[in-house]
């Protein structure tokens, strides 16, 4: 079964009003052509609404939230709601970023509330998970991995699973320019497909697109996509590379 191809850009805490626009209109121009993969931007949120503005008339991107409420309205200052978050464009939001977890101290509580929240406002999840490094040296990754899929996981309803996208994150990839080898990337997202297969089932498993993030980069997309069970990468700061980026987003020609 052929699943679909995603390459999405997490620009972090990064640019201002103007650099974002650019940096937005820079990736429309570079990745347009390559229609067979869709391409996802999480801006910053203040930035959100004009990019969303900006993709909305093209076909293969979207536009999505780096974060969300667990709440759904009300007295709770600063906090952004799904609704809102829906209310300017945005089709996705990302939950469970690493650096959500350690800064933000994020734990499955919270992490599944905010699932549920933007699973009811018809928000698309790209769910990230992924080892620290001393468990990967301890050979406790696939295990970490499990119980992180399986926490969230077995909470969303089986009607809910078309809108989850996964996103294996090794810690110690993560802006550190370290990266995960194709062998070792295809052997979790292989295992992480094992794991729906056990919550959900064999459908869900074959189907659920299961991207890879930590230092993508132009040099090493093509192996990671050559992978069967790669469908593509959650880029963080070769994402505020226009040039970079579109040659992650052409790894897959
Ligand atoms: C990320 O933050 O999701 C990420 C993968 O970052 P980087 O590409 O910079 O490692």
């Amino acid at each position: 079964m052929e699943r679909k191809k995603i390459v999405a850009a997490n620009w972090k805490m990064n640019t201002l009003h103007a650099e974002a626009i650019t940096l937005a209109k820079d990736i429309l121009t570079m990745t347009r052509l390559v229609k067979e993969v869709e391409k996802i931007i999480f801006p910053p949120f203040p930035f959100i609404n004009d990019v969303a503005l900006l993709l909305q008339s093209e076909t293969g991107f979207s536009t999505g939230a780096q974060n969300c409420s667990a709440y759904e309205k009300g007295a709770y200052t600063g906090e952004v709601s799904c609704a809102m978050i829906h209310s300017v464009g945005a089709e996705y939001v990302l939950i469970g970023h690493s650096e959500r977890r350690a800064y933000f101290k994020e734990d499955a509580e919270v992490l599944v509330a905010k699932v549920h929240r933007a699973l009811a406002q018809h928000l698309k999840v790209v769910y990230c998970f992924g080892e620290v490094l001393n468990e990967r040296k301890a050979g406790q990754h696939q295990a970490v991995v499990k119980k992180q899929l399986q926490e969230v996981i077995s909470q969303v309803p089986k009607e809910k699973m078309n809108q989850l996208i996964l996103a294996y994150e090794p810690v110690w990839a993560i802006g550190t320019g370290e990266t995960a080898s194709p062998a070792q990337a295809q052997n979790m997202h292989a295992f992480v497909r094992q794991c729906l297969a056990e919550l959900v089932d064999t459908e869900t498993a074959t189907s659920m697109p299961v991207l890879y993030g930590g230092s993508c980069n132009a040099q090493n997309a093509k192996e990671l996509f050559a992978c069967p069970d790669v469908d593509g990468g959650l880029i963080g700061g070769a994402s505020l590379k226009p040039q970079e980026f579109a040659s992650i987003v052409k790894a897959f020609q």
